[in-house]
Protein backbone atom coordinates (compact mmCIF):
# COMPACT_ATOMS: atom_id res chain seq x y z
CA UNK A 1 0.00 0.00 0.00
CA UNK A 2 1.67 3.15 -1.26
CA UNK A 3 1.97 6.47 1.16
CA UNK A 4 -0.41 9.02 0.88
CA UNK A 5 -0.62 11.83 -1.93
CA UNK A 6 -1.51 15.36 -0.89
CA UNK A 7 -2.68 17.27 -3.53
CA UNK A 8 -3.74 21.05 -3.93
CA UNK A 9 -6.19 20.57 -6.65
CA UNK A 10 -7.45 18.31 -10.16
CA UNK A 11 -8.19 19.32 -13.54
CA UNK A 12 -9.61 16.70 -14.87
CA UNK A 13 -9.73 17.67 -18.64
CA UNK A 14 -6.99 19.98 -19.54
CA UNK A 15 -5.22 20.33 -23.21
CA UNK A 16 -2.49 22.02 -22.42
CA UNK A 17 -0.81 19.90 -19.83
CA UNK A 18 0.83 17.50 -22.29
CA UNK A 19 -0.36 15.82 -25.58
CA UNK A 20 -4.61 15.23 -25.84
CA UNK A 21 -7.00 15.68 -23.47
CA UNK A 22 -5.02 14.89 -20.17
CA UNK A 23 -6.36 14.88 -16.31
CA UNK A 24 -4.23 16.31 -14.55
CA UNK A 25 -3.10 15.88 -10.39
CA UNK A 26 -1.42 19.18 -8.78
CA UNK A 27 0.42 18.17 -6.35
CA UNK A 28 1.24 20.01 -2.82
CA UNK A 29 4.49 20.33 -2.01
CA UNK A 30 7.15 21.82 -3.67
CA UNK A 31 11.23 23.01 -2.88
CA UNK A 32 12.27 24.80 -5.91
CA UNK A 33 10.30 28.28 -5.25
CA UNK A 34 10.69 29.26 -8.50
CA UNK A 35 10.66 33.17 -8.99
CA UNK A 36 7.41 33.73 -10.81
CA UNK A 37 5.67 30.66 -10.19
CA UNK A 38 2.42 30.58 -11.37
CA UNK A 39 1.50 28.36 -8.50
CA UNK A 40 2.96 29.54 -5.13
CA UNK A 41 -0.59 27.91 -3.24
CA UNK A 42 1.23 24.51 -4.20
CA UNK A 43 4.72 25.16 -2.21
CA UNK A 44 4.00 24.53 1.09
CA UNK A 45 4.20 20.68 2.53
CA UNK A 46 1.81 21.18 4.90
CA UNK A 47 -1.74 22.06 3.34
CA UNK A 48 -3.59 20.80 0.20
CA UNK A 49 -6.08 17.46 0.51
CA UNK A 50 -5.70 14.17 0.97
CA UNK A 51 -6.38 12.73 -2.73
CA UNK A 52 -8.58 9.48 -3.02
CA UNK A 53 -6.69 7.29 -5.26
CA UNK A 54 -9.34 4.71 -5.94
CA UNK A 55 -11.77 7.68 -6.50
CA UNK A 56 -9.37 9.20 -8.92
CA UNK A 57 -8.75 6.01 -10.99
CA UNK A 58 -12.50 5.68 -11.25
CA UNK A 59 -12.48 9.00 -12.86
CA UNK A 60 -9.99 8.91 -14.98
CA UNK A 61 -11.61 5.11 -16.32
CA UNK A 62 -14.68 6.72 -16.82
CA UNK A 63 -13.84 9.84 -19.18
CA UNK A 64 -13.08 7.91 -22.47
CA UNK A 65 -11.61 11.57 -24.40
CA UNK A 66 -8.07 11.18 -21.83
CA UNK A 67 -5.92 10.43 -23.40
CA UNK A 68 -4.00 10.42 -20.42
CA UNK A 69 -3.09 11.69 -16.87
CA UNK A 70 -0.28 14.19 -15.82
CA UNK A 71 1.29 14.88 -12.72
CA UNK A 72 2.12 18.63 -12.00
CA UNK A 73 3.25 20.84 -9.26
CA UNK A 74 3.90 21.30 -6.69
CA UNK A 75 6.49 18.67 -6.93
CA UNK A 76 5.22 15.49 -8.16
CA UNK A 77 8.40 13.58 -7.42
CA UNK A 78 8.50 14.42 -3.43
CA UNK A 79 5.75 11.93 -3.65
CA UNK A 80 6.75 9.05 -6.12
CA UNK A 81 5.07 6.34 -4.36
CA UNK A 82 1.60 6.99 -4.55
CA UNK A 83 2.14 8.63 -8.04
CA UNK A 84 3.52 5.33 -9.32
CA UNK A 85 0.18 4.08 -7.98
CA UNK A 86 -1.66 5.84 -9.93
CA UNK A 87 0.46 5.77 -12.86
CA UNK A 88 0.10 1.74 -12.57
CA UNK A 89 -3.04 2.02 -12.80
CA UNK A 90 -3.70 4.36 -15.53
CA UNK A 91 -0.83 2.26 -17.87
CA UNK A 92 -3.17 -0.49 -17.45
CA UNK A 93 -6.29 1.32 -18.87
CA UNK A 94 -3.54 2.10 -22.06
CA UNK A 95 -3.40 5.63 -21.34
CA UNK A 96 -0.14 7.43 -20.78
CA UNK A 97 1.60 9.29 -18.45
CA UNK A 98 3.09 12.49 -18.58
CA UNK A 99 4.84 14.47 -15.35
CA UNK A 100 6.32 18.00 -14.71
CA UNK A 101 9.39 18.11 -12.35
CA UNK A 102 11.23 21.00 -11.22
CA UNK A 103 14.24 18.90 -11.14
CA UNK A 104 16.37 17.67 -14.21
CA UNK A 105 16.10 14.04 -15.36
CA UNK A 106 20.15 14.27 -13.83
CA UNK A 107 19.30 15.28 -10.43
CA UNK A 108 15.92 12.65 -10.38
CA UNK A 109 18.46 10.36 -11.21
CA UNK A 110 20.51 11.44 -8.24
CA UNK A 111 17.40 11.22 -5.91
CA UNK A 112 16.17 7.90 -7.25
CA UNK A 113 19.59 6.43 -5.81
CA UNK A 114 17.88 7.45 -1.88
CA UNK A 115 14.89 6.55 -3.35
CA UNK A 116 14.19 3.79 -5.24
CA UNK A 117 10.46 5.28 -6.15
CA UNK A 118 11.79 8.45 -8.10
CA UNK A 119 13.23 5.52 -10.83
CA UNK A 120 10.11 3.32 -10.77
CA UNK A 121 8.02 6.60 -11.64
CA UNK A 122 11.02 7.64 -13.95
CA UNK A 123 9.88 4.30 -15.98
CA UNK A 124 6.26 4.51 -15.37
CA UNK A 125 6.51 8.30 -17.61
CA UNK A 126 5.98 8.19 -21.45
CA UNK A 127 7.02 12.39 -21.00
CA UNK A 128 8.64 13.76 -18.82
CA UNK A 129 8.97 17.64 -18.80
CA UNK A 130 12.17 19.02 -16.30
CA UNK A 131 13.65 21.52 -14.93
CA UNK A 132 12.95 24.84 -12.74
CA UNK A 133 11.06 27.71 -14.32
CA UNK A 134 13.41 30.27 -14.88
CA UNK A 135 11.27 33.57 -15.44
CA UNK A 136 14.72 35.11 -17.40
CA UNK A 137 14.40 32.33 -20.32
CA UNK A 138 10.17 32.49 -20.40
CA UNK A 139 8.87 32.10 -23.67
CA UNK A 140 5.06 31.83 -23.80
CA UNK A 141 5.69 29.91 -27.40
CA UNK A 142 7.07 26.57 -26.43
CA UNK A 143 4.98 23.82 -26.09
CA UNK A 144 3.69 22.55 -22.53
CA UNK A 145 6.74 24.89 -20.62
CA UNK A 146 7.13 28.06 -19.20
CA UNK A 147 11.40 28.75 -20.06
CA UNK A 148 13.66 27.69 -22.65
CA UNK A 149 15.83 25.60 -20.04
CA UNK A 150 13.01 22.93 -19.68
CA UNK A 151 12.88 19.63 -21.81
CA UNK A 152 10.35 17.65 -22.96
CA UNK A 153 11.91 14.02 -22.35
CA UNK A 154 10.02 11.39 -24.16
CA UNK A 155 10.21 8.00 -21.96
CA UNK A 156 12.82 9.33 -19.96
CA UNK A 157 12.92 5.27 -18.44
CA UNK A 158 15.52 4.64 -20.99
CA UNK A 159 18.12 7.25 -20.16
CA UNK A 160 18.10 5.34 -16.77
CA UNK A 161 19.34 2.00 -18.11
S1 LIG B 1 8.98 23.65 -9.72
FE1 LIG B 1 7.01 24.32 -10.57
S2 LIG B 1 5.63 24.50 -8.79
FE2 LIG B 1 7.72 24.40 -8.00
S3 LIG B 1 8.31 26.55 -7.75
FE3 LIG B 1 9.05 25.88 -9.76
S4 LIG B 1 7.43 26.44 -11.22
FE4 LIG B 1 6.56 26.50 -9.13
Amino acid sequence: MASDLWISGIEPESIVDGPGFRYVIFTQGCPHHCPGCHNPQTHPFTGGKKADIPAILREIGEDPILQGVTFSGGEPFCQPEPLCEIARGVKAMGKDVTAFSGYTLEQLVEKGKEEPAVLELLRLCDLLIDGPYIEAQRDLTLRYRGSRNQRLIYDPGKEIG
